[in-house]
């Protein structure tokens, strides 16, 4: 019988249950072993992160869509809403809000179970026989019984595109739209410096499958709420820039006057980093709780700001990343504009910038 504590875990861990009689207990595991792990078991839990943008969201059902045509039975859930633009997603009705029970519950694209926001009551009364964490994230961590972190995957779409591959599993039109949207949103576009010829073929075999790059498309960048492209006119008014560093912000009296929500908050970042001489920049969101803002970080290739979002206890990739900081307005944006301005400083040295993506591709999302 194998028990093991979550790492990263506030005061009361987290258990696992009874574990599987599988001998190895590898940290990593490979395509191979992970799916003999799955043929395993019956029944699946699927979450994210909070807060799930188009990866979570996609892989996720893309990963339920597969699971199921290996015969098991899957449950999907998040806590946070899920934003308006994936609701066309096939399974999206079928997100839950609450913990179910199954034997395996894995764990995409999040650093920890905490970060899925999943309750801890419902999680310990009854426990899954094995967690699994399948994540690109450079900052991922191996909190799970099984770990597939892959920082070179464009998204967690992908490595679940690998797995149907792997699997044999005949691609679904309903789950290649899922993965497509995953990889489509996590490159910003096919934008991103994690897009390779790899991705290509794996967009192109996703059409072949019946997914229509123009409807997804169309649903995820051109079905914006009105509030949300509000609120980008407002940050966008918000905009300060200095030396390489962009910055902006919004408050909750901002968003309240344009009606916007915490989703219509994605993708503002991406607008900052779009401009010219600028090498990193942050977007700044005051939250409900008092002096706290959530910050999402951006910079060209050259300059790793998941290192800064690490030292405030956040993570994320190379390009972009995100964090959470308690202060006044004034006192966390000057803190984080004079790290993100230092950071650029050996940028600046060297002069090897590299382009950022920057509009139209990334649009809204
Ligand atoms: P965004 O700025 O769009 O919220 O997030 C950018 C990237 O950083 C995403 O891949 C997101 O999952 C990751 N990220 C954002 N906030 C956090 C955080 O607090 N912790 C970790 N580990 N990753 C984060």
């Amino acid at each position: 019988m194998h028990r093991r504590r979550f790492r990263n875990a506030p005061r009361q861990p987290f258990e696992v249950g009874t574990a599987v009689s599988i001998p190895i207990m590898k940290r990593q595991v490979s395509i191979a072993a992970l799916l003999a792990l799955l043929r395993e078991q019956n029944s699946f839990v699927l979450s994210s992160h909070l807060r799930p943008d188009g990866d979570a969201i996609g892989s996720a059902l893309g990963l339920m869509h597969l699971l199921e045509a290996m015969g098991k039975r899957v449950s999907v859930v998040f806590v946070d809403p899920i934003p308006a633009n994936f609701d066309f997603l096939a399974g999206r009705e079928r997100i839950s809000r609450t913990f179910l029970p199954a034997d395996a519950a894995i764990f995409l694209e999040c650093d920890s179970i905490e970060r899925s926001c999943i309750d801890r009551e419902e999680f310990e009364a009854s426990p899954p026989r094995m967690t699994i964490n399948i994540d690109h994230h450079r900052s991922g961590r191996e909190f799970a019984d099984f770990n597939w972190i892959d920082p070179e995957a464009a998204a967690v779409g992908c490595m679940i595109y690998d797995l149907a591959v792997a699997a044999g599993i005949a691609i679904s039109p309903a789950m290649a739209d899922c993965l497509y949207a995953a990889v489509l949103t996590d490159t910003g576009s096919f934008n991103y410096p994690s897009t390779t010829a790899a991705t290509f073929a794996m967009a192109e075999h996703l059409v072949r499958c019946g997914t229509d790059p123009h409807r997804i498309a169309a649903e995820v960048y051109f079905s914006n709420s009105a509030s949300k492209v509000r609120l980008l006119g407002v940050a966008l008014s918000n905009i300060q820039i200095a030396g390489p560093v962009s910055w902006s912000h919004i408050t909750l009296e901002e968003m309240e006057r344009v009606g916007a929500s915490i989703e219509d908050c994605e993708g503002v970042a991406n607008h900052l980093i779009g401009i010219e001489g600028v090498e990193a920049a942050v977007f700044l969101r005051e939250t409900p709780e008092q002096d706290q803002f959530r910050l999402s970080l951006r910079s060209r290739r050259t300059l790793d700001v998941s290192v800064i979002a690490e030292r405030f206890g956040g993570g994320g990739h190379r390009t972009a990343s995100g964090c959470s900081m308690a202060g006044t307005l004034a006192e966390v944006t000057s803190r984080i504009v004079e790290d993100l301005r230092q950071a650029c400083i050996p940028v600046a040295d060297t002069g090897e910038s590299v382009e950022a993506p920057t509009l139209p591709s990334i649009l809204l999302a």
